[in-house]
């Protein structure tokens, strides 16, 4: 038997997810980011799903561009960062930091985690465990600081690590493989400050080569395993969190 509230994921674009919290019992469901909406109607309309809410991170428009399509079809709240009313006209509903939202059978707590952007937010659901995290957080990675500090990054994923550790972060790109490549490269030089727990990285490794051979995506993210391979979570202060993010950049 299926799970009764569960998320699933919308392939968009190159490497985008939307993701689609779905409701069995009331045919209820929920999209977060929708950069396109013609993937998205499609499958709502296949699953017979009512949408009842649309959830934003940022304002970019991979992760907007299908919204104003979707909330005429489906004539739902659209909630976005207050920070980015401006760049998010087609919003309606305005939230913050320690913001709670109710859509159909989920609770949020909002998240403000600038670095990306700086009015980057993401949505925490107690109940299981889910974060919808944007562009802050990538498989073995982390969002490039297009508007915030490294200083802000850093504290951003300082505070992803302090959820619990069986959080599932549902990010919103698919970047897991070439940032395994990074991982490789830091490995792999002589003076690297990060030191990850390489058996661990082996066996994540072995994990995702087995998943895209599926062509199985590798979001979720468990942070319990996040927390010991991503170099951007143990990078040890925002020094650290410099060197690697611009090492990164020029990839
Ligand atoms: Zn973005
Ligand atoms: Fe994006």
């Amino acid at each position: 038997m299926a799970k009764k509230e569960h998320v699933e994921l919308v392939p968009i674009f190159d490497d985008n997810y939307v993701f689609i919290l779905t409701d069995d019992a009331t045919q209820k469901a929920v999209a977060v980011d929708p950069g396109d909406a013609g993937p998205v109607i499609d499958f709502l309309r296949a699953k017979k799903l009512d949408l009842a809410a649309i959830l934003l991170t940022h304002h970019h428009s991979d992760h907007i561009g299908g919204v104003g399509e979707l909330k005429a079809a489906f004539d739902c709240p659209v909630y976005a960062p207050q920070k980015n009313q401006k760049q998010i006209p087609v919003a309606d509903q305005w939230l913050k930091e320690g913001d709670s939202v109710t859509c159909g059978p989920w609770d949020f707590t909002v998240m403000e985690l600038p670095g990306h952007t700086l009015g980057h937010i993401a949505y925490w659901n107690q109940k299981h465990k889910w974060l919808f995290s944007g562009d802050v957080i990538f498989g073995l990675g982390c969002g490039r600081l297009f508007e915030g500090t490294f200083e802000q990054g850093y504290e951003s994923l300082q505070r992803i690590k302090k959820l619990p550790p069986q959080t599932l972060i549902y990010c919103t790109h698919e970047y897991t493989k070439s940032n395994l490549e990074f991982c490789r490269i830091l490995t792999n030089q002589d003076n690297t400050p990060i030191t990850g727990d390489s058996e661990a990285l082996e066996l994540y490794a072995n994990e995702l080569s087995n998943r895209r051979e599926l062509n199985l995506p590798s979001v979720p993210l468990k942070l319990s395993i996040e927390e010991s391979v991503n170099p951007f979570l143990l990078a040890r202060d925002v020094e650290q969190f410099r060197y690697l993010r611009e090492l990164r950049n020029r990839q």
